[in-house]
């Protein structure tokens, strides 16, 4: 073997091993210590409203600061937090973050909605309502203000606790958005039995098999469903001009997206809605 094969060959086993480490999950050890020193960062991506054009709010979206890794991406930790507690602290941690951004944000001038992730685990907590009706006093946040995206996983069989806890904030006005829909297969009865204001159209409508006439089709029914049970709708993964022109034209209430705007730090926020006012 020759000696710039041998160099050629660790170089590649090393630049895979970087990229396998990029996607890879992390440890548990790693998330405990990010919670403890207080390594989960909040990021804010923006939702618009297609008809009256105006900025809507903004989709809390969580991140950990590693010391060796950088910014890590949340799917990089949180299926492996929900295996555990850990997910619990995590959620109260983005909670904490997101609502002391919005009062900032609300001392500003600025009366958005702030939509946050809610994984299954933590709706499973008999305690959960009660907490954010905690949190939502403590930053003198209007419930309307509050929307949690929460995922299919919630209609599968009898999920008792996870309803209750649903519906209590519901009733109190916290709206509900069910995320990535299109993901799994939902029956409208199972849609029904949640009080849902929002289904959020996964990306992969969009960005897979684009202008696909089936993709289309299948677009077009759950839009169709969800105005038949009067739920709006968020279009999600809006990447370019073409997805935007898209899903404006098929009647989609509100879109998120690259193309809209990218997660924000929460001092941006502010100016990123001046920039869109000032455009639209
Ligand atoms: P999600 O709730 O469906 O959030 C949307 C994801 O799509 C975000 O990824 C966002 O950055 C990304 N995205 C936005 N616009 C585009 C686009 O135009 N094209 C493409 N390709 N992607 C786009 P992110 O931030 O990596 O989050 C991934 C997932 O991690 C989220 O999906 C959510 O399920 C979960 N997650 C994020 N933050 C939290 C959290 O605080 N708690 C929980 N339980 N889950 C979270
Ligand atoms: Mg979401
Ligand atoms: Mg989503
Ligand atoms: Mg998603």
């Amino acid at each position: 073997i020759h000696e710039n094969d041998f160099i050629h060959i660790i170089d590649k086993i090393g630049t895979s091993r970087r990229k396998l480490e990029q996607r890879e999950s992390l440890k548990t050890y790693e998330i405990i210590r990010a919670i403890k020193n207080n390594h989960i960062e909040v990021l804010y991506q923006p939702q618009v409203d297609l008809v009256a054009r105006k900025f809507m709010g903004v989709e809390a979206l969580c991140r950990m600061k590693h010391p060796r890794l950088g910014m890590v991406s949340p799917d990089r930790f949180i299926d492996k937090a929900e295996e555990s507690e850990l997910i619990i602290h995590i959620t109260l941690a983005v909670f904490k973050k997101a609502m002391q951004d919005w009062k900032k944000w609300y001392l500003n001038g600025l009366n958005i909605k702030l939509s946050i992730n809610v994984s299954p685990v933590a709706l499973q907590q008999a305690e959960f309502a009660d907490t954010v009706f905690m949190l939502l006093a403590q930053y003198a946040m209007k419930p309307k203000n509050l929307c949690l995206e929460v995922t299919e996983g919630v209609l599968a069989d009898d999920q008792i606790q996870e309803l209750a806890n649903l519906n209590r904030l519901s009733m109190r006005g916290v709206e509900i958005a069910l995320d990535d829909f299109g993901q799994s297969h939902s029956t409208i009865e199972r849609l029904q039995k949640l009080p849902i204001n929002y289904l959020k159209l996964d990306k992969s409508y969009f960005i897979d098999n684009k202008g696909n006439l089936n993709q289309l089709s299948l677009i077009n029914s759950s839009l169709s469903l969800a105005k038949k049970l009067n739920i709006r709708t968020i279009a999600e993964g809006v990447e370019d001009s073409s997805i935007m022109s898209l899903v404006t034209e098929m009647g989609c209430d509100y879109a998120q997206g690259y193309y809209i705007g990218r997660p924000l730090e929460a001092k941006r926020v502010v100016y990123w809605k001046r920039e869109w006012d000032s455009i639209t």
